[in-house]
């Protein structure tokens, strides 16, 4: 069982805000985008942790701040217990190659003009003392471990299926040896088939390689088979963490019910509470009173309207923000 010594990465109370430039003329009034409102969470040595929520939930905000692709206005971002923020140097260099991602696109995440083998070999190049000859043999080998013919390394992305391309963004996410994937909407642009045996790659490469993965999705059903444990977001915060398979067996939250019951087809004997979710996400610069899921939730009662719920442990490990708990 993973304990607190095996945690990578750690989130603690994290909060990025955008400003929001003024439509009045020398007004020096200014709105914030809550992006990310105050969020906290690990990942643990060999586990996937799920963050999981519509466009604009702040999680692919946040999966940018654990790439220092943006930094946070508040909390803490960690990894192995170092504060990221005071990484310079070597030390930025080693968190760089420890934490790498494969984004959601696979055309552009690949540089059309480029061969298979150098962009695989690209980080090896920069980050260590690899010849070309050895660098060239770990390309071939990383091409076999994400499924791939070797001789393709010759390949411009163009020749390549959509499928084909994702593996070949996870063989060069992989190139350095990482400790943590960032795993952005790895599968929403591909068909739900291809999609499925990308995921069972990415199950098989954790398995032999005991990496972690932080992913990032908006659909429930996508992450439920490479998940350890998922969080659900909602406006810039989480509002239910629970092991994988106890947040599909018993969700809590009235947000997560309604995620999963769009996302998933119910199977003879699974519970069917659906719940059909109407309006839109609220705006992020303006956030609702109260519960911030108020405007949306079926169940939501006078207390909802005024007063913000704590976000707490409902069972053990089963955390959840809503007064009917
Ligand atoms: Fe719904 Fe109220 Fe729970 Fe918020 S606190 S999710 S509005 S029941």
């Amino acid at each position: 069982m993973s304990g607190q010594s095996d945690t990578l990465l750690e989130a603690s109370h994290v909060k990025k805000y955008f400003p929001v430039r003024s439509r009045i003329p020398f007004s020096s009034a200014k709105a914030w985008v809550h992006a990310v409102d105050d969020v906290s969470f690990t990942v643990r040595a060999g586990e996937t942790l799920s963050l999981v929520g519509e466009s604009g939930c702040g999680k692919t905000t946040t999966a940018k701040m654990t790439l220092m692709m943006e930094a946070p206005t508040a909390g803490s971002m960690r990894f192995r217990g170092q504060e990221l923020s005071s990484l310079t140097g070597q030390r930025l260099r080693d968190y760089r190659g420890a934490v790498q991602a494969v984004f959601q696109d696979p055309w552009s995440s690949l540089n059309p003009r480029m061969r298979t083998a150098r962009f695989i070999g690209e980080p090896l190049a920069v980050n260590t003392a690899l010849s070309r000859p050895e660098i060239d043999e770990r390309v071939r080998s990383l091409l076999v471990s994400v499924g791939l013919d070797p001789a393709s390394a010759a390949n411009f992305p163009h020749e390549f299926s959509g499928g084909q391309r994702q593996r070949v963004a996870v063989a060069r996410a992989l190139a350095l040896d990482p400790q943590v994937v960032v795993l952005d909407e790895p599968v929403s642009a591909l068909d739900v088939s291809i999609g499925a045996q990308i995921m069972n790659m990415l199950r098989d490469i954790q398995a032999s390689r005991g990496i972690s993965y932080l992913l990032i999705a908006h659909n429930l059903a996508t992450v439920r088979y490479l998940s350890d444990r998922v969080a659900v977001m909602y406006l810039g915060r989480i509002v239910e963490e629970a092991d994988s398979e106890e947040l599909f067996r018993n969700p809590q939250h009235p947000y997560t019910k309604a995620l999963i019951s769009a996302a998933l087809t119910i199977r003879p004997g699974e519970k069917t509470d659906e719940i059909i979710l109407s309006g839109e996400l609220p705006s992020a610069v303006k956030l609702p009173p109260g519960c911030r899921f108020h405007t949306r939730c079926p169940f939501a009662f006078k207390k909802c309207f005024v007063e913000e719920p704590q976000y707490r442990e409902i069972a053990p490990g089963h955390r959840a923000a809503c007064h009917l708990h």
